[in-house]
């Protein structure tokens, strides 16, 4: 015992060392290689003494990507706030459930108020919520609630005896909503993806079609997913008109603020969310722009009750009705998962330390970077901007090298730009400059995605210099590289 607990005082210095400033971002190998050089770190046929295994951690880390580099512009997570590490250093070490008050009553009484102020913000002040791993299960989570409120009979019965629902969500929606669809037993085929203006926000002219063409089939439309903040161009929906539309076919409003939910805490950005008081439900992940480790993930509710009403099944073994102190402090049957993580407890750390004006200050920050980013690509030779005016902190753009400029851009023109890109990222990575996004979107070929986070905290000079690796990756290709 003495000897485990002398490696984990050891760790910090570790992770310290192995993140240090000088190490590189990544030092990429190829898998077949990986497994060769890490093969005996890997091994666990033989126990190993403390400092075998403190080297092979150390190798571990060494090939890991650092994610707390401003260079890790690779996802929409990237370094997590201090505060929020230390947050979930202490709740592993504390290793309790969330499900209920017995094993964890601070922890709860710490989720109740995190909820409650976020549930504020958002505003649903009489709302209900709970914290989940992620946005694909907060998904889930939103398509329970919806179906439930249509038809409370499906908990029992299932949906063999109910009409065919449609779930409606732009084709620039994330993903999650399809696997939600299978899962819950709609089909994919139940989803409609709805067509986006160049700017990547729902046509809600299209959404009014659809809904009222499936209403006239006897069709039951179920819930709409409008989304704050699309994964690639960082687009936010006309939520407003969303609102419009959900409450004119008493259909379920979700909106998916997974990456745009961040803006809320700008009294400045807050304003592009408008309309999303008007949704019945919101799922928000700081654990993206907001620094808080993974994962961290809020699903919100305007309706107080319901959470619990769908998703309770009544465990008399953990949820016992009889038990000596106030049970209503038993949150976790409104969850679907039996044993929760403390995610709450990482975001309130950082709330406890920032505060909402520290909050504002770094979401203005991080959208005056990205505003800097765009006006910057706009301008740059051999730079092209895919979407303006900026939404949620994202910039998308080619980047054109010089022997692609001034010809005629044809289909096969474009089929080259679209192996550029992603051979841009190649040099990049392979040489540790940046690891950088891209993808292609509808019509347009492979491009870019610049997203901006809290954390590490960037400033302008550190935009030029990822713009110039692009730029310098991109004029060492020649076409017959291609
Ligand atoms: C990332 C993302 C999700 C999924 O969140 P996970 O926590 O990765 O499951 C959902 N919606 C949007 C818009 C996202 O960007």
């Amino acid at each position: 015992m003495e000897q485990e607990s002398s490696f984990l005082d050891r760790v910090l210095k570790i992770v310290k060392d192995e993140s240090a400033a000088h190490i590189p971002l990544v030092q990429f190998k190829h898998p077949k290689e990986l497994e060769v050089i890490l093969h005996d770190d890997i091994d666990i046929s033989e126990p190993v003494s403390d400092q075998d295994l403190e080297q092979s951690v150390r190798k571990v880390l060494h090939y890991s990507v650092k994610t707390n580099k401003s260079t890790f512009r690779n996802q929409l997570y990237g370094g997590t706030d201090p505060y929020g590490l230390a947050g979930a250093w202490i709740a592993e070490a504390f290793n309790t459930s969330q499900y209920t008050y017995e094993v964890a009553p601070v922890f709860t009484l710490i989720e109740n108020k995190m909820l409650d102020h976020i549930l504020k913000l958002f505003g649903f002040p009489d709302g209900d919520g709970i914290f989940s791993p992620g946005g694909s299960l907060s998904m889930l989570y939103a398509l329970v609630a919806a179906r439930y409120k249509a038809f409370p009979e499906v908990k029992a019965k299932g949906i063999r005896n109910l009409p065919e629902m449609v779930i409606y969500s732009s084709e620039g929606s994330h993903y999650s909503i399809m696997k939600a669809a299978h899962w819950l037993g709609f089909g994919t085929e139940s989803v409609r993806r709805i067509k986006c203006n160049q700017c990547g926000q729902m046509l809600t002219d299209e959404l009014e079609k659809a809904m009222t063409e499936d209403l006239s089939n006897n069709k039951v439309p179920i819930m709409v997913n409008g989304t704050a903040g699309t994964t690639v161009l960082g687009a936010i929906d006309n939520l407003e008109e969303v609102a419009r539309i959900c409450s004119k076919y008493n259909v379920w409003m979700h909106v998916d603020a997974c990456w745009g939910g961040s803006l809320i805490l700008s009294q400045k950005y807050r304003m592009k969310l408008k309309g999303i008081e008007q949704a019945n439900s919101i799922s928000w992940n700081p654990h993206k722009m907001a620094g808080a480790p993974l994962q961290c993930s809020l699903f919100l509710l305007k309706e107080k009750g319901l959470l619990h009403e769908a998703n309770a099944a009544a465990a008399q073994y953990l949820f016992q009705q009889d038990k000596f102190y106030d049970v209503r402090y038993d949150t976790g049957d409104k969850s679907i998962q039996c044993g929760r993580k403390i995610d709450a407890f990482k975001l309130w750390m950082i709330w406890k330390a920032r505060g909402d004006i520290g909050l504002n200050h770094m979401t203005d920050h991080v959208m005056e970077l990205a505003e800097f980013c765009m006006e910057t690509v706009a301008q740059k030779v051999g730079f092209r901007l895919v979407s303006a005016p900026l939404q949620c902190p994202n910039v998308c753009f080619w980047y054109i090298p010089t022997f692609m400029r001034h010809q005629k851009e044809d289909v096969k023109w474009w089929d080259l730009m679209h192996k550029i890109t992603p051979k841009i990222k190649e040099i990049l990575m392979t040489s540790s400059r940046l690891m950088v996004a891209y993808s292609p979107l509808r019509d347009h070929k492979n491009f870019f995605r610049l997203a901006f986070t809290f954390h590490p905290r960037l400033d302008e000079k550190e935009i030029i210099d990822m713009l110039q690796a692009i730029e310098d990756c991109g004029e060492m290709l020649s076409l017959d590289i291609l």
